[in-house]
């Protein structure tokens, strides 16, 4: 079996912002700068945004934090993220979801501009994708999937994908991102019938439906390649959709969870400020 860890993925993505990074510093551009919007003190907020600037620190990528109350209306929350639309020394911006209730996710994902979109939350970037067109920003976990499995050698085209997950952050559009790679593409959800049927006779088997060690041995064949998407927390650990223990013993290869899919995610998002700092200076 082999393990299609994360982190030789995330190195490689992590030495291309680097080298976009010294760029900017030899041609004394301005660095890339990331600005995050955050509503309100939520621990798991403040955790991924240490997080983040942690690595953007680590990158030569500036960070903005603009931390709203978390009782703001909308019209407020409009006119900052309209000057962070407009500041040019901003190339990235980054709302913090799930958004308190009175704010209107679908009036805010419209508003992010689509060059600075690196969450991927403006329909204008996922309507790119189910169009084929890849030059815009790519949503991050889609691409993440991928980007692993190219990096591991494997040729997807013709390949037989089976992905259980149809939502709009991940098996929609990674299907669209399988299919410009000529692949042959099953998605699956709740009421799919014979579920371990499908997946089996698939080449590659992505799994999202967020349910802890949810797939055993019985959905996989011995040539089975497994993207684990799902990011489960049980017995105080972090575990993924797939069986790991029992299931990693016959497969062909598997992500591990942690430290798969969520690894390449987390720089793909970094890396978006770099691709939209290029969209940005294509006008
Ligand atoms: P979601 O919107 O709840 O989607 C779950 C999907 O799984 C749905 O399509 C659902 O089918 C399907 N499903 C649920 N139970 C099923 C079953 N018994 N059999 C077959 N399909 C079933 O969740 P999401 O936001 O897409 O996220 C999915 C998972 O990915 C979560 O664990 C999340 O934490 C993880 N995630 C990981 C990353 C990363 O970077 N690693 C990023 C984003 C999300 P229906 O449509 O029929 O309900």
């Amino acid at each position: 079996m082999l393990l299609l860890k994360g982190k030789p993925v995330a190195d490689k993505i992590r030495e291309n912002i680097l080298s976009a990074v010294e760029d900017c510093k030899a041609k004394g551009l301005d660095l890339p700068k990331l600005a995050i919007m955050r509503a309100g003190e939520e621990p798991d907020d403040i955790a991924y945004e240490n997080r983040i600037i942690k690595n953007c620190d680590s990158l030569g990528i500036e960070v903005k934090t603009v931390v709203v109350n978390r009782d703001i209306d909308m019209d407020e929350f409009m006119d900052i993220l309209s000057e962070l639309n407009q500041d040019p020394k901003i190339h990235g911006i980054l709302v913090f979801r799930p958004l308190p209730k009175q704010l209107d996710l679908d009036v805010i994902s419209r508003a992010v501009k689509a060059v600075k979109d690196i969450d991927c939350m403006n329909p204008i970037n996922i309507q790119k994708v189910f169009e084929g067109d890849t030059s815009g920003i790519l949503p991050c976990t889609p691409e993440a999937c991928i980007e692993i499995l190219k990096y591991y050698g494997y040729d997807l085209t013709g390949k037989n994908v089976a992905i259980v997950n149809r939502s709009m952050v991940l098996g929609k559009p990674l299907s669209m991102l399988f299919l410009l790679e000529n692949s042959t593409v099953t998605i699956c959800h709740s009421k799919t019938k014979d579920l371990p049927k499908v997946t089996r006779n698939a080449d590659i088997v992505v799994t999202g439906v967020g349910r802890a060690k949810f797939f055993g041995n019985e959905y996989f064949s011995e040539q089975s390649v497994v993207v684990d998407v799902g990011i489960n927390y049980e017995d105080g650990g972090l575990c993924g959709d797939v069986d790991f223990d029992s299931v990693s013993d016959k497969v062909s290869a598997i992500t591990p969870v942690p430290g798969g899919v969520g690894t390449v995610t987390s720089m793909i998002l970094l890396n978006n400020v770099i691709k939209a700092m290029k969209l940005q200076k294509k006008g």
